[in-house]
């Protein structure tokens, strides 16, 4: 189907940050399959696993105990606020299960009416119809048919209208720590601190989607992390499999205590390859040197950025971001598309974004010099543009 407005290029392989298509160029990739190839491309460890995994076994459904899932869930509970995940295929999915955790909660502990969750403008939570629902992005609902209900949309940070948002029928809180798709705009930890006190004092479940920030992204394993707060419920996906298709609701047994037997499903999810795939990650990514370096590259991303600003002072507005998800905004004069054009024309692959922005996501593994490279094809694409709207 037209779904998507493709640019013309095949990649027939990956090696680390790059990626070579048919006729043989090499692209530099800072978008990283938007923030899904957490390790670059074919990493020897994760191509080991599946590789392993794939002699072995490929499904068998969650009819049976699947020994992958118990062995991702020990470590992602170990290492997160959570006690209990359930797997799934993607980040849509991961925050349709969050949503059905959080109102199911409420319907278990004598409150049925609580079905309202308070979403954000920008938001990004996937396309399903639900999902779309929660963002409330009416470009991305136009023509499929009547909303999903229970969402009531705030603008980010306008704690007083979060406030006022909140009735005897809400049951969550739902956001991003940082809107990726949205244009990478941050909640101030303090926002976070102060929207965590709200949910505690007015009995409400944080539903966090890390589907984008999550698995070190922001150089923390997870980015609510850095706001010294733990969700109840939180979605992941993305850089998870590193490639692979998976998604996962983290819960507290707490929120999850209404998710028995037969409440939610899925014939894929939690399949044996991606969890042997997601583990290996999960192993690589949660190394407290690991986390480090992604940090200490990330400043280096940042401070490259920040020149990028001031040469450029006609076409870039603003950095954001926090770790390797970092974002241009581009004046007003400027379209992201055209700036994604002309870093893909010099081998650069970035992202577009919401809000006038572009995107840089590059692996978790890029080298100093891989930065430092990024930066200068995009001070070239930037001139470039620059010279040609002006
Ligand atoms: N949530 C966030 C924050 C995302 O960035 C995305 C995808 O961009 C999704 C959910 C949806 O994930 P998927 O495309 O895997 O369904």
């Amino acid at each position: 189907m037209g779904t998507y407005g493709r640019q013309n290029v095949v990649f027939v392989r990956g090696e680390g940050c790059w990626l070579v298509s048919e006729n043989g160029d090499r692209y530099l990739d800072f978008g990283s399959g938007v923030a899904v190839n957490s390790l670059g491309h074919a990493h020897p460890a994760l191509v080991a696993a599946l590789k392993a995994q794939a002699d072995k076994l490929w499904h068998t459904s969650n009819l049976y105990r699947v020994e992958g899932q118990e062995t991702v869930a020990e470590k992602l509970t170990r290492l997160t606020f959570a006690d209990c995940v359930f797997f799934c295929n993607s980040g849509a999915e991961a925050c349709e299960g969050a949503i059905k955790v959080a109102r199911r909660y409420h319907y278990v502990s004598g409150h049925p009416e609580r079905q309202r969750i308070i979403t954000f403008r920008g938001a990004f939570h996937g396309r399903t119809l639900t999902a779309l629902s929660a963002a409330g992005n009416e470009k991305y609902l136009e023509g499929f048919g009547p909303e999903a209900q229970g969402f009531d949309h705030v603008e980010p940070g306008d704690l007083a209208a979060i406030e006022a948002a909140i009735s005897p029928e809400t049951a969550a809180i739902m956001l991003e720590p940082i809107q990726g798709e949205g244009g990478v705009r941050a909640f101030p930890p303090e926002v976070l601190r102060a929207i965590r006190d709200l949910c505690d004092e007015n009995g409400l479940l944080l539903v966090l989607d890390e589907v984008q920030t999550g698995v070190g992204r922001t150089g923390k394993l997870f980015a609510y992390e850095w706001a010294g707060i733990t969700p109840d419920v939180m979605a992941v996906a993305k850089g998870l499999g590193g490639g692979f298709p998976v998604g996962a609701v983290l819960s507290t047994a707490e929120a999850a205590k209404g998710m028995t037997p037969g409440t939610h499903g899925s014939t894929f999810g939690g399949n044996p390859l991606a969890m042997a795939v997601a583990s290996t990650v999960l192993d690589i990514v949660s190394e407290p040197e690991f986390l480090e370096d992604v940090r200490t590259k990330a400043l280096h991303l940042k401070q490259g950025l920040s020149g990028l600003m001031d040469q450029h002072a006609d076409v870039v507005e603003e950095v954001r971001g926090e770790g390797l998800l970092m974002g241009l905004k581009l004046k007003e004069h400027v379209a992201p598309a055209e700036v994604v054009k002309a870093a893909a024309n010099d081998k650069l692959l970035v992202v577009g974004a919401g809000d006038n922005t572009i995107r840089l996501l590059p692996p978790l593994i890029a080298s100093d010099k891989e930065i430092a490279e990024a930066i200068q094809i995009l001070s070239r694409a930037l001139s470039r543009v620059a010279r040609e709207v002006r």
